[in-house]
């Protein structure tokens, strides 16, 4: 299996960097400064890059980064990515330093959203966030609760490789959804030390995202309580999923 370590960008972005030896991809590049900086002092070689979605803070880097390395772009084939070489919709399966990484289709955020998915980890975009999810800007909440269930299907201990530091903010919202739930205080406090510490609070694992995380939980009775105290046209998981994704927009 690939290391996976982290670039900073912008104010809260992820870019995450796959490493074999000195053959590298990244995940997101949407500023290339950084990326180029990193590779340059680790001495490695850019072999190809993986985009979740069309947004400028995970796409912007991709023109500078393949003017300089002869990168595959795997990316959205639906929507519109500066440089793709490897058009994808969800189902494939492609080598990324010599693991099989699985393509899955998660719409919601954006129409086009790909997840990637290698044993123990998961690299999710804007799809899932540490104790939250994106806002629908181009789906529905029937594609996004569909895309969070295929990703709650996978195995509980993989690592979730989300694009943005925002769980701690996230946290206060699970905490107003939840407040009885025992595990979500113990992730405000573990997560409180971390970043404390200026330490990232991702990744977390997929296990603690299901007892934490409330976009996960739209069939946990409390959930549903205060969905149905929040407009919910009903108890359905998607319709609770709406409910909270709407107040959680106005939190
Ligand atoms: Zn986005």
């Amino acid at each position: 299996m690939f290391d996976v370590s982290f670039i900073p960008a912008f104010k809260d972005n992820y870019i995450w960097l796959l490493t074999q030896g000195k053959r590298a991809f990244v995940v997101d590049p949407g500023h290339a400064t950084p990326v180029l900086a990193r590779l340059e002092a680790d001495g490695l070689a850019l072999e190809g890059i993986l985009v979740t979605h069309h947004h400028a803070d995970h796409q912007g880097g991709v023109a500078e980064l393949t003017a300089r390395w002869p990168a595959k772009v795997y990316a959205p084939g639906n929507e519109s990515i500066t440089g793709c070489t490897h058009p994808l919709s969800g189902g494939e399966c492609i080598d990324v330093l010599g693991q099989n990484v699985r393509v899955m289709a998660v719409p919601g955020h954006t129409r086009g959203h790909l997840a990637y998915y290698v044993e123990g980890a998961l690299f999710c975009g804007d799809t899932l966030f540490g104790a939250g999810c994106g806002r629908l800007f181009e789906g529905t909440p029937e594609q996004m609760s569909a895309s969070l269930a295929s990703i709650a299907a996978l195995p509980e201990t993989t690592r979730i490789y989300c694009a943005h530091e925002y769980t701690a903010m996230n946290l206060r919202f699970a905490v107003a959804v939840e407040p009885k739930n025992a595990a979500l205080q113990t992730r405000v406090a573990r997560v409180g030390e971390l970043r404390a510490a200026g330490l990232p609070s991702v990744p977390s694992t997929l296990a603690e995202e299901k007892a934490t995380n409330p976009f996960l939980r739209c069939q946990e009775p409390a959930v549903i309580a205060a969905a149905l105290e929040h407009g919910a046209a009903g108890c359905d998981p998607v319709a609770v999923f709406a409910a909270i994704r709407g107040w959680r927009n106005n939190f």
